[in-house]
């Protein structure tokens, strides 16, 4: 146990958390995220994958401790009309992972929770693994090791795999090199790739990992109680180019159109990137919300195209997410603020 953990734990025993969250009560809290393990994909990104079992922790968490868990749309409207009730939460999803769609959307299910889903809509219709994320883990299986750039037809090279950023490196190499290349000769190399790691990985298309779901899951999940909504057809959203970003957010609705009516009108920047100029953008393409990946509570005076969320992950331990959702952390941050502003007013 780290010693910011013990000190949480600490805090936590001498009713901390149980002020924070007395004192925090005014603020939206949305919680982000992405895949749910099917085999150990939480270990090679934990930021991004969640074992089934931490997940089900949480929503429990949630469940026994009285948090208001709202659909996002409904959660907006209270949080800008002053309407909301104390701990107020949403639930949101970003991708669209196909461990969403079988593990986690049945639990929530189960405990009554609504939920949103972010959906990209390319990877959804190709219905190949994501490249660029199954390129790093099949790298990253042959940690420890190396690997010959011969292997994507280079002259021999050998690569070191002995660091995540070794790791990274050569995953930006293959990524370069194989840019141009089409879909079917990335899957090609991604096979290959598993060939070399010893990892099971099936040439028939029936190979689960880092698959999105498909149009026909996707489009259970509104009656089960997930939302679905935006966030672009390509995992793109260019801060330079009002017409691309037009292009994403039309052929992204466009997709979700075919199995859900709608209305799509919530977004998710993709990988969290954004910036100011593009809200009027994406308000005349009638979007109402937007979240990123900046960290803290919504107040009625929060940008609604710039909404925080708590990034949930399998490297958040259990008292780190009960710390985040007393709002006790969401305190740190104010204070940190306040103090860094003292600061700034003193310099010279
Ligand atoms: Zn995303």
């Amino acid at each position: 146990m780290s010693f910011r953990q013990v000190m949480l734990a600490v805090v936590k025993a001498l009713g901390g958390f149980a002020l924070a969250t007395r004192l925090t009560t005014r603020g939206l809290q949305i919680i982000c995220y992405h895949g749910i393990s099917l085999r150990d994909e939480h270990c090679f990104q934990p930021k991004l994958f969640m074992q089934e079992d931490t997940f089900r922790e949480r929503i429990t968490y949630l469940k026994r401790n009285g948090y208001q868990v709202l659909s996002l749309d409904e959660a907006l409207s209270h949080l800008y009309q002053e309407t909301l009730p104390p701990r107020a939460l949403v639930i949101t999803f970003d991708d669209g992972w196909l461990g969403i769609g079988t593990k986690a959307a049945p639990l929530l299910r189960k405990y009554g929770f609504h939920s949103t889903l972010y959906v990209t809509t390319k990877d959804v219709l190709s219905q190949t693994p994501v490249f660029d994320v199954a390129l790093r883990y099949l790298l990253w299986k042959k940690q420890d090791e190396t690997i010959d750039l011969r292997f994507i037809g280079l002259d021999p090279e050998t690569i070191l795999l002995t660091s995540p950023d070794e790791i990274e490196r050569a995953a930006c190499r293959v990524s370069d090199i194989s840019k141009s290349w089409d879909d079917h000769n990335r899957q090609a190399l991604l096979l290959k790739l598993a060939e070399i790691s010893d990892v099971e990985w099936n040439s028939d298309g029936s190979n689960p990992l880092f698959r999105l779901m498909t149009l026909e899951q996707l489009a259970k999940l509104p009656s089960k109680g997930m939302d679905l909504q935006l966030h672009t057809h390509r995992h793109r959203l260019p801060i330079d180019d009002p017409e691309c970003v037009e292009n994403e957010i039309i052929n992204n609705r466009e997709v979700l159109k075919r199995i859900v009516s709608g209305p799509f009108e919530h977004f998710c920047y993709p990988n969290g990137e954004f910036h100011p100029s593009q809200f009027p953008w994406l308000k005349k393409l009638g979007i109402k919300s937007a979240t990123t990946c900046l960290s803290g509570f919504n107040y009625p005076n929060t940008e609604r195209f710039a909404l925080r969320r708590f990034l949930d992950g399998e490297h958040i331990t259990q008292v780190e997410f009960e710390a985040e959702l007393s709002g006790f952390l969401e305190l740190l941050r104010k204070l940190r603020r306040v103090l860094q502003g003292r600061q700034n007013n003193e310099l010279p």
